[in-house]
């Protein structure tokens, strides 16, 4: 009967059963019964069936029943595409009536008899029949009382006798099956874990296999390593007389499986078996190319195999079983990339606190997603937005969080939660992420409305005060730790080996600092795609100096002030182009607007006025005239240069004495020069004459012999449209996509936060574009930008160097234009890769 539908179809070694059509639990299970494992008869029931069930419309279920063996108890399991989206629960003991029960007491004994039937009364009706669960809570007692309570609350509350007819149990059982799928919250769930908003559900019917009853009975899970570490250990929980879950649940008074001389082991109370199933396990790894865990029950010492999954994985463990399948042969190193998804490295690459360190510690909570991270406190997705587009790392506090928050998480370093448990939504989404996550830190009181945190002993910590969130203890801790870098095994250092040799495309990374410069180092990005030269400003001792820069009358006034900053700089690029160790080093000239180095408070005006002994009023004013009505488009970038020529002189400068420097002792340096915010040829060509007048000078002083490459980052639409009158003075072009994002959409990259999510909720944007890239429009200019750059120069340097640089979708946008790399933030430089990697297998 079944053989013959594609959509209810008997799991045989040659059915027409796929991934796409009939989830991945289906295919599993053909798999196992290719492989000739003692899998009890299953049928497969199709996405496509599944979602005419939901709507009403059933196939054929007693030709289903008709494929169980005669009599046989029958459990329904869902199959989706991807394990990782879940589905809604198993029901088992579909079957069950007046009449089976009978026979179960004779063949298992009454008890266990008994236990199975109440527990399926109470499951359909809670799940099926959709009751209240609280009407069971009189039953008292076990076996047959137990069964007969049951059994009459069922029939009180529903005015009908609980069904008999194992088809019509069945067919109601998958109707509501099918429609917890079609559910808001499963679905938000799921989409939550990148799932399309289409994503099929199939189902499974299956023989039961009886975990309880005479003999050895019991049901259980094992695996050959360790979810943990990822090392050949099996590991697994067995319990005797249990179903289906049983032995999952963490208070199940669970058996050892190997031999343990702590108590009772599987291995000793049926060794048969237990040889019998590590066996098979070792089959399936090996057959399915994965490590499986194994569900698996015992009846009367007879081993059946239900099921196969792949074993849940920490992410280090997931790097050393891809390496170690490779290494085994059993599956080639391009597979093994594969395996890896790039956003789970950033939890192998996170910071922790430092073991030793001294900690104020202010709370606690359930460790939910490892690494540490320091930031200012924010109460809303919202404002983590806001805080990240201004560059500032901020932990995002919510009671609780929903999917609207995910944006909000995505921006904050740190996610913490006053309520939830390790399976929490924000547990599941940090650890997804690999952002630092504390859930459930209760003995915090947690005000949302006056955005503040009050510890149980009254110390209060607002809105924008910084606190470190470990999770990997829970421990909430008052400003910032030392910490220490991700620790890195062997493994990784041997995946990311062969994501190297598999990329064809350059990965850099943004580095201002010699410590992000050493982080890209350790990584072997392929050299600094943007060094933000202005933050090398802001250091306490250099501000002072730098406003008497700004605050200047004259050039000459100006260029004595910059004679100061020129050792600070040269110092700078020095340990830069050293760390770099003659990887390319690109310098980005001077880029924002000279008063967002100006204090705009009073207090600060005057400790100003004070320094540079000058009237308060004089500070005031001059302050006063250099505000601008839009200062992101106002004097910043190239217009800088070309108005105030000096800096970026003195810029020039520094990096070619930088350049002579570290070549003294290494391999010969050429430094890379960008041009910020360019739109016109005419600026690109002033700035050269400039910089090479000033490259001609420190040659002439120092009598020495170096060259290097000039380039424009290209971050106004119009650089991109010009890109062929400008490229000929360049060489390389870097996509700015940060600014050029906030150009095309005319969007404030600094407000767009407030109300990005709606934005997104209401669809008008499917993503955020400043976090993924705008293919459609930014992209376009990308394109052209990049067509017109090559085809006035050919052979010229291309890549990206905005915040999308490290963005796997944004990444495989780049190499499809042919770009020549991608620049990201140090520790997004291994995520970087293996995407890179991914895309060219
Ligand atoms: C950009 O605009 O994309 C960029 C990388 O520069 P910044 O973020 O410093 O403006
Ligand atoms: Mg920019």
């Amino acid at each position: 009967a079944v053989q013959n539908n594609p959509n209810t179809t008997l799991v045989t070694p040659t059915a027409p059963i796929k991934n796409e059509t009939h989830g991945g639990r289906a295919k599993c299970l053909q798999r196992l019964v290719r492989l000739d494992l003692p899998v009890p008869p299953t049928v497969a029931i199709s996405f496509q069936a599944v979602q005419r069930i939901a709507t009403g419309d059933m196939p054929d279920v007693a030709a289903v029943v008709a494929e169980m063996p005669e009599g046989a108890l029958m459990c329904v399991r869902p199959s989706s595409q991807d394990p990782d989206w879940g589905g809604p629960g198993a029901v088992l003991n579909i079957g069950i009536n007046n009449q089976r029960f009978q026979e179960l007491c004779e063949s298992i004994g009454e008890e266990a008899a008994a236990a199975i039937y109440t527990r399926f009364v109470q499951s359909y009706a809670v799940n099926v029949a959709r009751l209240d669960p609280d009407m069971f809570d009189d039953v008292t007692g076990d076996g047959r009382s137990a069964l007969a309570q049951s059994l009459h609350a069922y029939e009180v509350e529903t005015e009908e006798e609980f069904p008999q007819d194992p088809t019509v149990q069945l067919t109601a059982v998958l109707r509501s099956m099918a429609r917890a799928w079609d559910g808001t919250s499963a679905r938000l769930l799921r989409q939550a874990k990148g799932a399309p908003g289409d994503a099929g559900l199939g189902l499974v019917v299956q023989e039961m296999a009886f975990g309880v009853g005479q003999g050895q009975c019991g049901s259980g899970v094992l695996q050959l390593v360790d979810s943990e570490t990822g090392l050949p250990q099996i590991t697994g929980r067995y319990l005797s007389q249990s179903q289906g879950r049983d032995a999952l649940q963490g208070d199940a008074a669970t058996m050892y499986l190997t031999k343990d001389p702590r108590g009772p082991s599987l291995e000793e109370l049926a060794p048969e078996a237990f040889k019998e199933l590590v066996e098979h396990a070792a089959l399936m790894r090996r057959k399915l190319r994965a490590e499986m865990q194994v569900e698996f029950v015992i009846e009367d010492g007879k081993l059946h195999i239900l099921d196969g999954v792949r074993v849940a994985r920490s992410s280090r463990a997931a790097v050393r079983i891809a390496v170690a399948l490779a290494d085994e042969g059993i599956i080639p190193r391009e597979e093994a990339l594969m395996r890896v998804q790039p956003r789970t490295l950033t939890e192998l690459l996170h910071r922790q606190v430092e073991p030793g360190a001294k900690r104020d510690v202010i709370g606690r909570g359930i460790a939910a997603s490892p690494g540490a991270a320091t930031g200012k406190m924010v109460f809303s997705a919202t404002d983590a937005q806001a805080s990240a587009s201004r560059g500032e790392n901020c932990i995002l506090i919510r009671r609780e969080t929903s999917p609207e928050d995910i944006r909000g998480m995505h921006a904050a370093v740190a996610v913490l939660t006053e309520r939830g448990g390790i399976t929490s939504h924000a547990a599941v989404i940090g650890r997804g992420m690999g952002l630092p996550c504390v859930v459930g830190a209760s003995n915090l009181k947690f005000n949302a409305r006056r955005k503040q945190l009050i510890t149980s002993d009254g110390r209060v910590f607002n809105e924008g005060d910084e606190i470190t969130v470990d999770g990997s203890s829970g421990e909430i801790i008052a400003g910032a730790v030392e910490m220490r870098e991700a620790a890195l095994d062997d493994n990784f250092t041997r995946l990311m080996a062969w994501a190297e040799d598999a990329a064809d495309i350059g990965i850099r990374a943004n580095a201002d600092t010699p410590a992000d410069a050493q982080t890209a180092r350790n990584f072997d990005a392929h050299g600094i795609g943007l060094c933000r030269t202005e933050h090398m400003f802001f250091d306490p001792g250099r501000l002072t100096v730098m406003r008497e820069m700004i605050f200047a009358e004259t050039g000459e006034d100006r260029r004595a002030v910059l004679e100061r900053l020129l050792p600070m700089q040269r110092d700078d690029f020095t340990q830069l182009f050293r760390i770099m160790q003659g990887q390319p080093v690109c310098i980005r000239l001077f880029d924002p607007p000279l008063h967002e180095f100006l204090p705009m408070d009073k207090a600060g005006q005057r400790e100003l006025a004070d320094a540079l002994d000058l009237p308060l009023s004089n500070v005031t004013r001059r302050i006063e005239a250099m505000s601008e009505y839009n200062p992101m488009l106002g004097l910043r970038g190239v217009r800088l240069g070309v108005t105030v020529p000096e800096i970026y002189e003195m810029q020039a400068r520094a990096i070619f004495e930088a350049t002579i420097e570290a070549s003294r002792d290494g391999e010969p340096v050429v430094p890379e020069i960008m041009i910020p915010l360019v739109s016109a040829k005419r600026e690109v060509e002033l700035v050269k004459t400039s910089i090479d007048a000033v490259a001609a000078a420190v040659r002439n002083e120092q009598d020495a012999i170096f060259t290097y490459r000039l380039g424009v980052m290209v971050e106004t639409p119009r650089a991109a449209l010009r890109a062929a009158e400008i490229a000929p003075n360049c060489a390389f072009l870097s996509f700015g996509t940060n600014d050029l994002t906030q150009m095309t959409y005319g969007l404030s990259r600094d407000d767009a936060g407030r109300f990005m999510s709606d934005y997104v909720q209401q669809g008008v944007f499917a993503e955020d574009p400043f976090h993924v890239l705008d293919t459609d429009g930014v992209g376009e200019l990308l394109q052209l930008g990049a067509a017109r750059g090559r085809q006035a120069q050919p052979g010229i340097t291309l890549s990206i160097c905005g915040e999308h640089g490290g963005n796997p979708e944004s990444i495989a946008f780049c190499r499809d234009a042919g770009f020549d790399y991608v620049s990201c933030s140090p520790f997004r430089v291994p995520v970087a890769r293996l995407a890179a990697a991914q895309l060219a297998i």
